[in-house]
């Protein structure tokens, strides 16, 4: 027992044995009794009401003076109001420097609530997105950012790609912004100011553009020039022909690469123009042919099915180029003989154009990046069939702007599937 307690016991004991000597010497044992353990009753009552008092003030004056058991408590009141104190003190040190830290980042931050309305935002938000202290505090995001692309994106609540768009105060400054969600939808921005990487990015597709455009004229010299020549080859030293004959053929490949990347410089930039009906079965008919003009004396089996609505919205030279490069391929990565099967179809709902072959099929690991510039899975072998690397990049650029996904599947060894599927949405009248 603690010696606070042992006191108290000590002091109701005395109280009692008083009453009780008291109370004989009075001869009123009872009454005696009952004044002591009443008036003990009344001094816990009052002690308890100071207590109550102090606690209710907020335990802002000062801890009433008291002794005895009281005497402790209160003075444990107090010490746990005191660490209490400091806890809060640290804590709001913690929240004062985070927010400090925040509010200093180069980067916008922003807190918007379960409802889409801003709760509080850092220096850089205000810079970048001209939000105004307080007036904006509870206002919808979607409000105080009026872009529409900014506000199908905040409300499909798809965070996983950031969104990039200019900045609503100043049309220079690119914008990225990535959204978390966090407790119970609550939303927290991280807005970076991406213009340099869009300026840098647009300095990559001009050289592309610009290069492959000054290539063009030398070229077409220099391959004139080779033709010339080959027409002379009688007039030459027999190996001079087969030399010849290299030039010519590296010339082309050349010239096939400088267009391709024109192509994919002009689908990068290009984006104002009013799409319009493409004719699907007419389209596909003309690259059937050209496929089996390609495939020539290899004898390949070149079929085409298509089923249901056949128009869809978009541009015309870029599916074209899309859908060829896909059945190209097919008739160069397949044996003489092989078979292709091009099918205009609806899966899933979903338009859907396939070119299936029973070819030489690709590895699953090289899947991944077929896409990219200049990727390939056997290189030796696509030297042979003069491609340039880029015919996929192309497919990919495209789709991107037909709202298209390329699905690939492929069996080293048995042959390959390309798939291209289109937004319902895009299908239409011819
Ligand atoms: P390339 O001009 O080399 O054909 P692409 O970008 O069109 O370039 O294709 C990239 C690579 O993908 C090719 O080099 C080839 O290895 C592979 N590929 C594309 N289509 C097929 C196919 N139908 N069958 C097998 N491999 C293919």
């Amino acid at each position: 027992m603690s010696p606070v307690w042992r006191r108290e016991l000590r002091r109701i004991v005395l109280l009692l044995a008083a009453a009780l000597g008291a109370g004989y010497a009075l001869q009123h044992m009872l009454w005696a009794l009952t004044a002591v353990v009443s008036g003990y009753l009344l001094w816990q009552m009052l002690q308890l009401f100071r207590l109550h008092r102090w606690l209710e003030s907020g335990q802002s004056g000062r801890l009433p003076r008291t002794y005895g058991i009281w005497g402790a408590v209160f003075a444990e009141t107090r010490r746990l109001q005191q660490r209490s104190l400091k806890h809060q003190h640290k804590l709001q040190g913690i929240i004062n420097r985070i927010q400090d830290s925040t509010a200093a980042l180069q980067d916008a931050v922003l807190m918007v609530d379960s409802h889409g309305n801003l709760e509080w935002w850092n220096k850089a938000a205000q810079r970048f997105l001209g939000l105004r202290s307080p007036v904006d505090v509870g206002q919808p995001i979607t409000n105080l950012i009026r872009d529409p692309a900014f506000k199908t994106y905040f409300d499909a609540a798809d965070y996983r790609e950031p969104l990039t768009m200019a900045s609503p105060v100043n049309p220079r400054i690119h914008l990225q912004f990535n959204i978390t969600q966090f407790g119970r939808r609550d939303r927290l921005f991280l807005v970076h100011d991406v213009t340099r990487l869009k300026q840098l990015e647009q300095m990559r597709k001009d050289f592309v553009a610009n290069v492959s455009h000054e290539l063009r004229t030398p070229l077409t010299v220099l391959s004139g020039y080779v033709e010339t020549m080959a027409m002379a080859e009688d007039q030459l030293p027999p190996r001079w022909g087969r030399i010849l004959g290299q030039m010519a053929e590296q010339s082309k490949r050349m010239e096939a690469i400088i267009k391709d990347l024109l192509t994919l410089s002009r689908l990068e930039t290009s984006g104002t123009e009013q799409p319009a009906a493409v004719d699907i079965r007419a389209l596909l008919q003309q690259i059937t042919a050209d496929a089996r003009a390609l495939s020539q004396e290899r004898g390949h089996t070149i079929s085409l099915s298509c089923d249901g609505p056949a128009a869809l919205e978009g541009y015309r030279d870029e599916l074209r180029s899309a859908f060829s490069n896909l059945v190209f391929n097919a008739v160069k990565y397949t044996p003489d003989g092989g078979e292709v099967q091009v099918h205009w179809q609806w899966h899933d709902d979903r338009p859907r154009f396939c070119v299936t072959d029973n070819g030489i099929g690709i590895d699953a690991h090289h899947i991944p990046r077929l896409t990219e510039r200049f990727y390939r899975a056997d290189p030796s072998r696509s030297k042979d069939t003069g491609g340039t690397g880029l015919g996929l990049a192309i497919v990919k650029h495209v789709l991107l702007r037909h709202d298209g996904e390329l699905e690939i599947s492929s069996t080293p060894g048995k042959g390959s599937r390309f798939c291209c599927s289109f937004d319902p949405a895009r299908v239409c009248e011819l």
